[in-house]
């Protein structure tokens, strides 16, 4: 029998070590290997990315080849410029391809680009091997020993892990590779349409990535970033498998870091190093595995001599938290990544909401400006402008860098939503998946659903102080004077709060505290500007709290018809924060407020008819609790087990009180 031609097809997995796909195809003993990677349009024009985490997939791609060559010189990574849709049809005649091996990928998209491509591989006559290894567990079983449920707490992971098995031992990487076959490619590229090409505003020059299908050289070299027309990347974090395993290995020499970890013990303020371990852009792009951490992490911990920390917070527990996220959205699927139609997230009329489209039900990735005044703050926040030292530093640092810790995450996402702003948690997200090099679509939206307590989590009335919060760690603000050095000579507390200090003080020290941010950092008289704070925080977090206090009272969820049909607002009084007209408007989305001027305008889709929502409604409780018959979400079950429940059965939650807590001592995830 002719051996084996098999397409090992890398995506969310850049390495070599501990893959299961990879040994499963090297199982199948091929005649010849061609490991690939297709390009693919929907993440080059479709999904959010900035320049920082193109550098760091490049730098993934170019160390793997490299691996590749050093274990066989006739063979590297065949970087294919197509769409795989369209190219695997050609690419399975003309390479005579008999197995196409892959790892599991739960994303929304991949998914179905999956199922997609696993039907043109079953009429070309083509075996499919798909295995896990993004994640400790399958998604799927998780679901599946999760009553069918997205899983949404830890006790919920660990239980349901316990019915999947134990997680596997980590395989070491292979020592030989096959040679690839020949590669050529008798016939066309089909180039994807650019248009709509949502990272237009990341490019300063032409993007050409679909130039030819093998590259501008015809070697199936991976791109750089003047071919994607990229501004240059500006993060100090280098991507690749061999950094990877380098940087592991130096966290695990350090055991009693390792085994002592406590997530809410460390510090957001650390840099240079950083207090956590930063792997989670390694994890993203597989160029770590993550039972290779786990195990690593977990072996030490069981020699450790001392008392070893446990999970949710130590080193094992955060990769759980992984797993969870996966789990919930492998369960919703696209949905998950919205609070329209969306069972398990709850509904707060936010400002800045997501426009739908009545025909998928999903959001469009654009919004509705409902409200200029809230339009101003977002941008403000986005660029770093807030006039808070604290929260500007953070998403200085997001911007420039791709990273920061989680309870900077925690600080900037608490401010934007429920904590300051009150805009929607998507405006958020939609800003870390274009800055974050860790950014991963599962963990990004349940994070953000639990710092706006949608979801996961539901003490809204522990909110962040960005002026206390930070002095926690940080009296001297060391980490704000390095992400805003207007300030770097304020002194004390008046680095936290710069607008507190006398003029005398601001002139001294070299920087004025006036204007919104919006004319630079040059002042006149050679002194810096920085500007004034946009908002009373106290004032704001009471507001927030008294529109959170009421939306958890209303009790809505996404997926209730009221949601989808609109008529949720002659439920919401027309001074609550956020601002509604009552009567029927936009599916999700609020209607135009009065006070709303400039900036962006959308379209708004007509909602769906009553009718039309019940059912919409009654089909994503089906999805979601693969039965159809119990309500999922509508209230929170006592056998939840959250962690907010591990909170709460310890010491009972205080009355809402306005809490400027550090909350994270609560947080663990
Ligand atoms: C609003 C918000 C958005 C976030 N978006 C992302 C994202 O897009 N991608 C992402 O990987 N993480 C995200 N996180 C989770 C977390 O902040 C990062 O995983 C973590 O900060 C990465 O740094 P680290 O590798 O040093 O983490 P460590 O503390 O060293 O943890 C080790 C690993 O555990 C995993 N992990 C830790 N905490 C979490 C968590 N809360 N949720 C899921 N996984 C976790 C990560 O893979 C991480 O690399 C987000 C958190 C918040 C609050």
């Amino acid at each position: 029998m002719a051996k084996p031609r098999v397409i090992y097809w890398f995506r969310t997995d850049l390495r070599l070590h501990d893959s299961p796909a990879l040994k499963a195809a090297l199982d199948l003993k091929p005649e010849c290997l061609y490991p690939i990677w297709t390009w693919d349009p929907h993440y080059v024009y479709r999904a959010r990315v900035g320049p920082n985490r193109w550098q760091y997939l490049l730098d993934c791609q170019n160390d793997l080849s490299k691996s590749i060559t050093k274990i066989n010189p006739k063979s590297k990574l065949f970087l294919l410029r197509e769409a795989p849709q369209t190219l695997f049809p050609k690419l399975f005649k003309a390479w005579k391809i008999t197995h196409l091996v892959f790892e599991k990928d739960t994303d929304a998209y991949a998914r179905q680009r999956d199922e997609e491509v696993m039907k043109i591989a079953k009429s070309a006559g083509v075996e499919v091997v798909m295995k896990v290894g993004r994640t400790l567990y399958d998604p799927d079983e998780l679901i599946k020993h999760n009553h069918g449920k997205p899983t949404m707490s830890i006790s919920q992971v660990q239980a349901a892990g316990k019915k999947t098995g134990a997680i596997p031992r980590p395989i070491p990487a292979p020592t030989k590779l096959p040679d690839p076959g020949n590669t050529d490619l008798p016939f066309s590229q089909e180039k994807p349409p650019q248009d709509p090409d949502i990272n237009a505003t990341q490019r300063d020059g032409k993007e050409a990535s679909y130039s030819a299908l093998t590259g501008p050289n015809n070697d199936f070299a991976v791109p750089t970033m003047r071919e994607l027309g990229l501004q240059p990347a500006t993060t100090p974090h280098c991507g690749g498998e061999t950094l990877a395993l380098q940087t592991l290995a130096s966290i695990l020499a350090n055991e009693s870091y390792t085994a002592t970890f406590e997530k809410p013990k460390t510090a957001p303020t650390a840099f240079s190093p950083q207090s956590t371990t930063l792997l989670s852009p390694h994890l993203h792009f597989g160029s770590l595995s993550v039972r290779e951490f786990y195990w690593g992490a977990q072996d030490i911990v069981s020699n450790f001599k001392g008392k070893a920390s446990q999970p949710p917070t130590s080193l094992t527990g955060q990769l759980l938290f992984r797993d969870m996220y996966f789990g919930a959205q492998a369960a919703l699927s696209f949905p998950f990544g919205q609070t329209f139609n969306n069972p398990t997230c709850r509904f707060i009329p936010w400002h800045l909401p997501s426009t739908i489209d009545p025909a998928t039900q999903l959001v469009t990735g654009s919004y509705q400006i409902d409200n200029a005044q809230a339009e101003e703050w977002f941008q403000r926040w986005k660029y770093g402008r807030t006039g808070f030292p604290w929260i500007d530093a953070l998403m200085r640092q997001l911007r420039t860098e791709g990273w920061i810790h989680h309870l900077g995450r925690h600080a900037v996402a608490c401010f934007l939503t429920r904590g300051g702003c009150y805009i929607d948690w998507e405006r958020g997200a939609e800003v870390f998946e274009e800055w974050l090099i860790d950014h991963e679509a599962a963990c990004n939206i349940g994070n953000w659903q639990w710092l706006s307590c949608t979801a996961f989590f539901a003490q809204f009335y522990r909110v962040y102080s960005p002026v206390a919060f930070p002095q926690k760690w940080d009296k001297e603000g060391a980490f704000v004077k390095r992400y805003v050095p207007e300030l770097e000579r304020y002194e004390g507390k008046y680095v936290f709060e710069p607008w507190r200090a006398g003029v005398g003080d601001q002139r001294r020290w070299g920087c004025r505290v006036e204007g919104d941010g919006s004319e630079g950092v040059d002042g006149e008289g050679g002194l810096k500007r920085y500007p004034k704070p946009m908002f009373d925080f106290p004032t704001r977090r009471d507001i927030c709290l008294k529109g959170m206090k009421n939306a958890y009272h209303v009790g809505l969820y996404g997926n209730d018809p009221k949601v989808l049909d609109g008529t949720w607002r002659t439920l919401f009084d027309d001074a609550a924060e956020g601002p509604t007209t009552g009567g029927n408007g936009p599916p999700g989305a609020m209607v135009e407020h009065e006070d709303a001027s400039g900036g962006e305008d959308h379209d708004v889709p007509a909602p769906p008819s009553p009718k039309k929502a019940k059912k919409v409604a009654r089909e994503s409780e089906k999805k979601a609790t693969g039965q159809g018959k119990a309500k999922i979400g509508h209230k929170r079950e006592a056998s939840q087990g959250t962690l907010d429940g591990i909170v709460t059965r310890g010491k009972k939650p205080k009355k809402e009180k306005n809490e400027e807590v550090f909350p994270n001592e609560t947080h663990y995830g």
